[in-house]
């Protein structure tokens, strides 16, 4: 089979390598889609610490079940699926306690194991979800990251009314603005320095767009919500910039949700009087521990609608151009090998 493989950092090759065998309890899966994410790029830079390379990355898929392991009832061949790609131990205090996302075990396919830039991909059964009728491949390939925000959105709790700023309108943030806006929240703000994603960000309903590389970013919020802040922000960006925007755009009270991945080795300087006096909620959120289901729901009904996210369609062999980031305006690259 043909495959992406990353033997160190900025060394991508397409290779050619046997189909993958599989365990009694794992499936082998023929990719459809798989997308693009900004964990990809960071794992092709080598600043991914968690990322053991060499690793045929890509953990965002959709495909069909080609085999099945000789345990395996649940799944037959055939079955159009999306995987989870994080696989939890089932067995640490973590896992234990309804926080299998912070299971210090974790493997998690095209991070520690070989993933889905690749004709085939091996995953356990327990990892599979099946696709409803009705939903595209491509669409399912969304699945976990519209998953991975739901989970976001669901620890910020935001209130029906409640004013919300974004920063970032990648496909991440793009999500965030779709829940945000079924959750009930009042206004919801974009703050993008792309104009092109600020554009797809009034498309998907954003009431205020506004580029932070234009300067006075707060001052519009505020002037746009009449003078107060945001109830709710969200960072989608990744890094200390994006997060003393959202931090400045809160009203007292404000909660702040640290979703964007950040570089490992970027630090971030804060008020901690501001935090007390504002009394300020800092809340950070970890992939997807069991929103997997609830995003395919969200995918099938059409609440949230990632078909305009799709900027690219690009085969195996392109992959590193997107790595590269040589492929200018995009959202969401799917990869289809
Ligand atoms: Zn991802
Ligand atoms: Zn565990």
């Amino acid at each position: 089979m043909k495959a992406a493989f990353i033997d160190k950092p900025h060394s991508l090759n397409i290779i050619d390598r046997d189909i993958p065998s599989f365990s009694s309890r794992e499936a082998l899966i023929k990719v459809h889609a798989c997308g693009v994410c900004g964990t990809d790029l960071h794992i092709y830079e080598g600043v991914m610490p968690w990322a053991k390379l060499p690793l045929i990355p890509g953990h965002e898929f959709s495909g069909v079940v080609v085999d099945v392991g000789k345990y395996v009832d649940s799944v037959s061949i055939g079955d159009v699926v999306v995987v989870d790609p994080n696989i939890t131990c089932g067995l640490c205090r973590y896992c234990r306690s309804a926080k299998r996302n912070l299971c210090p075990n974790i493997e998690s396919i095209g991070v520690t194991r070989d993933g889905g830039f690749a004709e085939y991909v091996v995953a356990p059964i327990s990892q599979l979800y099946r696709v409803p009728s009705g939903l595209s491949l491509d669409e399912a390939a969304f699945t976990e990251p519209v998953a991975c925000c739901l989970h976001g959105i669901t620890r910020l709790s935001i209130k029906p009314g409640e004013d919300v700023l974004i920063v970032g309108a990648g496909p991440i943030g793009l999500v965030h603005l779709q829940l945000a806006k079924r959750t009930g929240a009042g206004r919801v703000i974009v703050a993008e320095v792309n104009d092109m994603r600020l554009k797809l960000a009034e498309k998907l309903g954003a009431d205020l767009t506004v580029n932070p590389s234009e300067g006075g970013t707060v001052e519009t919020v505020k002037g746009f919500l009449k003078g107060k802040g945001v109830e709710a922000a969200i960072d989608a960006a990744g890094g200390s910039t994006p997060l003393t925007l959202a931090l400045s755009c809160l009203e007292p009270g404000g909660r702040l949700l640290v979703f964007g991945v950040a570089s490992e080795n970027d630090t971030w300087t804060i008020k901690p009087y501001d935090i007390y006096k504002r009394e300020l909620t800092i809340i950070g959120s970890f992939i997807n521990p069991y929103e997997m289901d609830s995003a395919l729901n969200l995918l099938a009904s059409g609440a949230i609608d990632v078909k305009p996210l799709i900027s690219h369609v690009i085969k195996l062999e392109d992959l590193e151009k997107a790595l590269k980031r040589e492929i200018p305006n995009t959202i969401k690259v799917l990869v289809k090998p």
